[in-house]
């Protein structure tokens, strides 16, 4: 399709024929028939839950991941809670991380009775920028939790160098970046906790769950009672060993995963390699097919190999006769499941109310704005992805402001 018939074409919205008869999802999991029986096989032993399918799941993740130690939780929110509290982080505490992220980033630290403080992010990788961290550092830091968004690694040795510098912790939240690398080592051993999440729209799912890695022995250790209500041992060892014997030493919570999930877990983390690569396929066709439109697609800095859980673009308004909505409504007519990821934690009415600060973080809220996931999940097959790029370009080439556009491509040629 040439791109002047593209833009003849009348909108879904304006009634014309949608590009898709049926809603494509931003993100999807798959699930396999080996992925079915090793839940089955779970579900027909003696352990659904505190049984031998939790270590294994864990070690064969730290392996993956390149971490000495892995400790599963209920969710990534759990994940996330367990490595503020080994973290350390309590009322009078402060935690730095970004605003352009998932709401339960910054949950975590409040969980704790500390301050979640923002700083805004880099315009390229929406990524905290470490020179606004560093601008917010204070007596009172006591662990920076950096998001990997979309899953592009953040700046993990500039941001460790500021951790280091204030006896501090770095916390990754690696949700979307299972599997990306930074300077070729995979995200997972490289922060002082990495924490990921097995929600289904996820790399890897098992219904609900999630994992932090670490190298430290006493941070998993921490994680691990907290986890189990702050008890001591596991059922299978006291089981194992004929005890009845346990101490409660902190106050934990009833965070685990089950066997169940594990076994699941452990299935889906075979196909992982494959999957990744399916994605890093994904996004080079969207960026190679995209990149004349009015649009910022992706940046991927040097020395870093992305996990593509999102493909974000940002709209560029200046050339389109459109907002953001808008544009949104349109590509949802044509059956396209975009999304939008983030509306910033601080916009929220809970931390708005909260907070009562006036402080704006222009880099957020700008991308904000402009911002539109486009599906991404690596059971898409290859009219999914032709379709996406269809849709894209009939709806942007609609809006497009032709006098600006031309502008712009005069302006290129001159280059
Ligand atoms: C998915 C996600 C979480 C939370 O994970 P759950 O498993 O849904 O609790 C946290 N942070 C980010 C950035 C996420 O994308």
């Amino acid at each position: 399709m040439t791109a002047l018939s593209a833009k003849l074409e009348t909108l879904a919205i304006d009634g014309g024929a949608p590009v898709r008869k049926t809603l494509l999802p931003y993100g999807r999991p798959s699930l396999d028939d080996a992925d079915i029986q090793a839940v089955v096989e779970v579900l027909k032993s003696d352990w659904l839950t505190t049984g031998p399918k939790v270590g294994e799941f864990e070690e064969c993740f730290a392996e993956f991941v390149g971490a000495r130690y892995a400790v599963s939780f209920s969710s990534g929110t759990a994940a996330l809670h367990g490595a503020a509290f080994a973290a350390g982080l309590g009322p009078g505490d402060e935690a730095i991380t970004a605003p352009l992220t998932f709401c339960a980033t910054a949950n975590c630290v409040l969980y704790q009775g500390a301050t979640p403080v923002f700083a805004d992010v880099s315009p390229d990788t929406l990524n905290l920028d470490p020179a606004k961290v560093s601008a917010k550092l204070s007596s009172r830091t006591k662990a920076i939790i950096a998001v990997d968004y979309a899953g592009h690694p953040a700046s993990l040795d500039e941001l460790a160098e500021l951790t280091a510098s204030r006896g501090a912790l770095l916390i990754e939240d690696a949700c979307h970046a299972l599997g990306a690398k930074y300077s070729g080592q995979r995200v997972g051993g490289i922060a002082d906790m990495t924490v990921f999440s097995f929600h289904p729209v996820k790399h890897l799912t098992t219904g609900e769950g999630g994992m932090v890695a670490t190298n430290n022995a006493r941070l998993a250790e921490t994680m691990r009672r907290f986890r189990n209500h702050g008890i001591s041992s596991e059922a299978r060892e006291r089981q194992e060993s004929g005890q009845w014997f346990y101490e409660m030493v902190l106050l934990g919570y009833n965070y685990r995963l089950t066997d169940i999930a594990c076994a699941l877990g452990l299935s889906q983390l075979e196909k992982l390699a494959p999957n990744l690569a399916r994605r890093r396929e994904i996004a080079e066709q969207y960026t190679e097919e995209l990149r004349d439109l009015p649009i910022l697609t992706p940046t991927v800095r040097d020395d870093v190999e992305a996990a593509w859980h999102l493909y974000p673009i940002r709209l560029r308004l200046e050339l389109l006769n459109a907002e953001r909505a808008d544009i949104f409504r349109a590509l949802r007519a044509e059956n396209i499941g975009v999304n939008v990821h983030y509306i910033p934690v601080h916009q929220h009415p809970y931390y708005r109310e909260l907070f009562q600060s006036s402080e704006s973080y222009p880099v957020s809220e700008d991308a904000y704005k402009r911002l539109i996931s486009l599906p991404m999940f690596h059971a898409m097959t290859p009219q999914d992805v032709d379709d996406v790029i269809h849709a894209v370009r009939k709806v942007l080439g609609h809006y497009e402001t032709k006098g600006k556009r031309l502008r712009l491509l005069e302006s290129r040629q001159a280059k």
